[in-house]
């Protein structure tokens, strides 16, 4: 028998137990460092950001690390923040992990929100992501529309009613975030942040979004691990139609290691559950929960020519709804990707204009 999710957190420790910052307050995790928890209406419910009491150009205020999305209920439950969490000092900068549209959904806000005469609150973020949630912000990259509902199609996906659909999502990203800030300043692997006097590094990671940026400071012992490590569920790796033929998990599972030099007893803030320590424990989850769907998929494909959405009740054996079908499909074909970059399984595309994969 395999370990249950719950049997597998449990060998994770969490150093605030259940407590979880009230709405529109900030909960301490560390010196100069909180934590807010802000909810979303998805069903992914909540996300967690942080604020690092910082010093910029002389001023004293707080760097925020990622924004929600642009929806007024968020507006809302930022001006509690202001109003109660920020000890009447300003926000001095927004750095923003990677562009899915919870983490930056706010950032244009916020910025212009806390841009005075004297001050200009910028957003950091790396190149790849800015650019790419620029684009999106204005189109309908990856999420929806036209290419969206090919792509699907051509990994097997042949409901016309689900097509449709996927078609009609073509404003999903603008709607999550309508606008970026059009200045930023670069993040970069290998990079330091001085904030609050203390250095926080940088921290590249690929195949869960463009160039996710995550910050560690050694001298506090805490990870801000974004999306990239999450205590409870699996980051999502898909590969989406704008690069159709990425190898998205081994992008993912390569990135993993770049946080096993870190101290076993770093305090790990994720952007969804609770901070958490057991990071090498964590990883190790990771690397085994791919393992064994890489294994699934690679003897499904053995017995026959499998396309993704073949392989979408040997991966995921519950009842899927639209949002959690493509998100499944984008893992599916990371997970067939993977298999077929690594060469042992082979690709070919039928008459119907269906991408099916076989074993090598
Ligand atoms: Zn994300």
């Amino acid at each position: 028998m395999q370990p249950d999710k719950e049997q597998l957190e449990a060998r994770l420790h969490y150093p605030l137990g259940q407590a979880l910052p009230e709405p529109g307050r900030a909960l301490g995790v560390a010196p100069g460092v909180k934590w807010l928890r802000m909810a979303l209406p998805f069903a992914l419910d909540h996300i967690n950001l942080w604020l690092l009491r910082d010093t910029q150009d002389g001023r004293e205020g707080w760097t925020a690390v990622d924004c929600c999305i642009a929806h007024d209920a968020a507006k809302a439950q930022w001006d509690r923040v202001f109003e109660h969490a920020l000890e009447s000092l300003p926000i001095l900068r927004v750095v923003v992990t990677h562009m899915h549209p919870d983490h930056i959904g706010l950032a244009h806000w916020l910025c212009q929100r806390w841009t005075t005469a004297q001050h200009d609150c910028h957003l950091w973020i790396s190149a790849t992501d800015h650019a790419i949630a620029c684009t999106a912000s204005q189109s309908t990259t990856g999420f929806g529309g036209e290419t969206a509902a090919a792509f699907f199609a051509s990994q097997g996906l042949t409901d016309a009613d689900q097509l449709a659909q996927i078609r009609g999502r073509a404003s999903y990203y603008p709607n999550l975030v309508p606008a970026v800030p059009r200045q930023y300043h670069r993040l970069m692997d290998g990079g330091q942040l001085t904030i609050g006097g203390r250095a926080w590094q940088c921290i590249s990671g690929y195949g869960h979004a463009p160039e996710h940026i995550a910050l560690h400071c050694p001298e506090l012992g805490v990870l801000i691990s974004g999306d990239m490590v999450l205590p409870r569920i699996s980051t999502n790796v898909s590969v989406y139609d704008q690069e159709p033929e990425a190898d998205a998990l081994t992008l993912f599972l390569d990135s993993l290691d770049k946080f096993l030099p870190l101290p076993a007893a770093t305090l790990v803030l994720p952007s969804h559950g609770k901070p958490f320590t057991g990071l090498h424990e964590r990883i190790q989850q990771l690397k085994d929960h791919h393992a064994d769907r890489l294994a699934e998929v690679l003897q499904a494909c053995q017995a026959q020519p499998c396309s993704a959405a073949d392989i979408l009740p040997v991966m995921f054996k519950r009842p899927l709804d639209l949002h959690q079908t493509t998100f499944a499909m984008g893992e599916a074909v990371a997970h067939l990707h993977r298999l077929w970059h690594g060469g042992q399984l082979v690709r070919s595309r039928g008459v119907d204009g269906v991408f099916r994969f076989r074993t090598a």
